[in-house]
């Protein structure tokens, strides 16, 4: 049976800083490679060499943190392409509603050597036998598509952005996963009117309802000490831990 290989390549949000970028997570699966998000300055922490081949991009929303470095594999399939070694396209997936313009300048760039697709909501893309499943949380600020990957052994889901509205969808999409990669944008401690993000104890009470195996939290704020957001998280779940730039995760 195939496994389920995950890379975190981004982790923070909205800027990258140090060795940490914007959100991406590289899905390695058979010869397959899938990013989900394109986050500022994960392009360095690819193997553009051997991942440009069929590589498939999935930019679950139109916020600059989540394809800051598109323009950067897209020039880059380019330039593979005019070298004689890059045959197949970068398929990108994106969502269907433009949002100020951000699509449109990237699905018009000449410059690249890429094919785009609409993601329709509930629908599957299948890759060999994992299943890919695109589902619109309709809690965060603008049109985002939470990610489930699934085969007969493993079902690990990517939440993206999410909000705290519509909770019983979000643990619906979520329940069972083995893997539950989890925005936590805030703590507690960070007093905010923004609905749109979660705070640690908010990811973990997902994990909780939906039942969910293991909780890995991401999109943390630059300046904050990322070990609080565990802290705050494994009060309420307690198979919680941190995404981390390059420590891979394998799903049996
Ligand atoms: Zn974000």
């Amino acid at each position: 049976m195939s496994k389920i290989i995950i890379t975190p390549l981004g982790t923070i949000s909205p800027y990258p800083k140090g060795n940490r970028n914007c959100p991406g997570f590289l899905v390695e699966y058979n010869n397959k490679k899938i990013l989900l998000d394109c986050g500022n300055g994960i392009t360095r922490l690819l193997d553009l060499k051997k991942d440009l081949n069929n590589l498939i991009i999935i930019i679950t929303h139109l916020h600059k943190d989540h394809f800051g470095d598109i323009g950067s594999i897209q020039y880059a399939s380019y330039t593979y392409h005019n070298l004689g070694l890059l045959d197949n396209k970068v398929k990108i997936y994106l969502p269907k509603k433009d949002y100020l313009h951000n699509k449109k300048s990237i699905i018009k760039t000449k410059e690249s050597y890429s094919e785009y697709y609409d993601i329709v909501n509930n629908s599957i893309l299948l890759i060999d036998d994992l299943k890919i499943t695109f589902h619109n949380n309709y809690s965060h600020s603008i049109e985002t598509y939470m990610i489930k990957l699934e085969n007969n052994n493993s079902k690990v889901v990517y939440t993206s952005d999410i909000g705290i509205i519509n909770l019983e969808d979000r643990i619906n999409f979520c329940n069972n996963s083995d893997l539950l990669i989890c925005e936590s944008s805030y703590l507690q401690k960070h007093i905010t009117n923004n609905k749109s993000h979660l705070t640690a104890k908010d990811a973990a009470i997902l994990a909780n309802l939906s039942n969910s195996k293991e909780l890995l939290l991401t999109h943390f704020w630059p300046e904050e000490d990322v070990f609080l957001y565990k802290k705050e998280a494994k009060e309420y779940f307690d198979y919680t831990s941190l995404a981390e730039e390059c420590k891979k995760l394998v799903l049996k």
